[in-house]
């Protein structure tokens, strides 16, 4: 389900699942890589804390939410990651 964020919606839910992408960064060498070998952006922590922020603003009373994190190799900002889920 494709869901809208357009300033002013105000829907909530009972469940929330949220996955940021931390890094384009990746200490591995897959060959069959589609990454591009040049990309190692990193989200920044401002970015990351306004993105969980609005899904728990998300939550209707009593709802939950889920916390996932995907890059290429998120484990590479180990700080970043702790730093949000703190
Ligand atoms: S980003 Fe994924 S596919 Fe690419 S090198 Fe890293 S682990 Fe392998």
């Amino acid at each position: 389900m494709l869901l809208s964020f357009a300033p002013g919606c105000h829907r909530m839910f009972q469940q929330f699942g949220l996955v940021l992408m931390l890094t384009h960064a990746c200490n591995l060498r897959c060959s069959y890589c589609y990454n591009g070998r040049g990309s190692s952006g990193t989200m920044s922590l401002d970015l990351g804390r306004r993105s969980i922020d609005r899904a728990i603003a998300s939550l209707a009373p009593g709802g939950t939410y889920e916390l996932a994190f995907f890059g290429c190799e998120p484990s590479l900002h180990v700080d970043l990651l702790s730093a949000l889920i703190d």
